[in-house]
């Protein structure tokens, strides 16, 4: 039996009008009426990691968010920003892209990003209090925007992941340490999955609108990435279902994307791909070339952590270094990493000092390192298999 609709469509481009129209179809295939927008107060929820040239492909292209946030209002809706960056606030980080005049030309409601509240999840395997920007309070639905990238820690970021960004500021560094690998960090992605749809007191309904348009290969989903073209334009209720069609399309394992792996096990929806209907193109249509996965997904899949001691990741684990000749000794490494494995560079030195024992191999400095400066380094163990 078919339990979740996932819209894929074919779009090559970020022109307005194809845009508008492909928004359209999508939530025409997946059944929702965009009146349903009207007289209610819209999260729109997109990938603002770090200020970046939409070309990059880092974050969410802008053009995609105006085309959601002018569907949103022509159907009587109010759309309210809702994003916290990794790094840097969210008003720099719209100052300093192409969203700051976007959201200036469509009058867009900003929310204030630092005002935290809470949701009661008691389903949540990890936490069931969990705090997020408190504007998702004030609103009646959320319109998520993910864009489509491969992830160092967990092999894709996509609908799921990009919900994690509900949690305000360097917040999100702290669940990196208390949840120090791919597996117990992702459980916790669904946790706040479910608390997002359950944890307000009433339920939430989130309609996830993906930009794979162009997508993030390789050492994603920061600068380290490559953007390479995917052409497709996806939309589901269902983020899990949405994450394994996606995954599928772009070529890449679906067994290795934990948030699909945990998302049929917890059930919020579709459990097995059997269980999703496609609606629109054909995987086969889309025309981009499969991508390929961030090199460090390899080990993080083997390697379960509660078997790990530090000799062992150090051995084993890809580590992170940043270049010399390329680091600008910025420190915004050293800003956010949960570890506090980074310190300022030893004297005479070109790049922030590592200590490796207390890395955790989150890989969050390479999202946020402007130079793309930081490169993995292979462990004795990973060549010794690579023999
Ligand atoms: S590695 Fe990157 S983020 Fe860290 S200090 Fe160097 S340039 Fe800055
Ligand atoms: S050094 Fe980098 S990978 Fe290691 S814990 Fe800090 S931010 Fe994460």
């Amino acid at each position: 039996m078919k339990t979740a609709t996932v819209s894929l469509l074919r779009c090559d481009t970020y022109a307005p009008e194809a845009l508008d129209a492909a928004l359209r179809a999508s939530l025409a295939n997946i059944g929702f009426d965009p009146a349903s927008f009207s007289g209610k107060r819209i999260a729109v929820k997109p990938n603002l990691l770090i200020p970046a040239a939409a070309d990059r492909a880092i974050t969410t292209h802008p053009e995609f968010f105006r085309a959601a946030v002018r569907l949103i209002k022509a159907s009587g809706g109010t759309p309210v920003l809702i994003e916290s960056p990794s790094i840097h606030s969210l008003e720099r980080t719209l100052k300093k892209t192409d969203f700051g005049r976007i959201v200036a030309e469509e009058n867009v409601e900003v929310a204030d990003v630092e005002k935290t509240g809470t949701l009661v999840y008691e389903a949540g395997r990890k936490f069931k209090r969990i705090e997020i920007c408190e504007a998702f309070f004030g609103c009646d639905m959320s319109v998520n925007l993910p864009k489509f990238k491969t992830h160092g820690l967990t092999y894709i970021t996509a609908a799921v992941k990009n919900l994690f960004g509900a949690i305000p500021g360097l917040g999100k560094s702290k669940m990196h340490v208390k949840l120090p690998g791919p597996n117990e960090f992702c459980d916790f992605l669904m946790d706040l999955y479910g608390a997002l749809h359950e944890g307000f007191g009433k339920p939430m309904e989130i309609i996830h609108l993906m930009d794979a348009i162009l997508a993030m290969e390789g050492e994603g989903p920061g600068t380290a990435g490559t953007a390479a073209p995917m052409n497709a334009v996806l939309a589901s209720m269902d983020a899990v279902a949405l994450d394994w069609v996606a995954v599928t399309a772009a070529g890449l394992d679906p067994k290795k994307a934990y948030t699909v792996v945990k998302g049929f096990e917890r059930g919020f929806g579709a459990r097995s791909p059997e269980e999703i209907e496609i609606v629109g193109a054909k995987m086969a249509d889309l025309g981009g070339k499969p991508l390929s996965p961030s090199r460090g997904s390899f080990m993080s899949n083997m390697v379960r952590w509660p078997f790990t001691s530090k000799r062992f990741k150090n051995l084993s684990i890809d580590r992170p270094l940043p270049r010399e000749g390329i680091c600008t000794l910025c420190y915004q490494c050293m800003k956010i990493c949960p570890g506090g494995a980074i310190s300022k560079a030893a004297e005479g030195a070109k790049r922030p000092t590592y200590d490796y024992d207390k890395c955790i191999r989150c890989y969050c400095c390479m999202e946020v390192c402007p130079e793309a400066a930081i490169e993995k380094k292979r462990g004795a163990l990973q060549w010794l298999f690579r023999l």
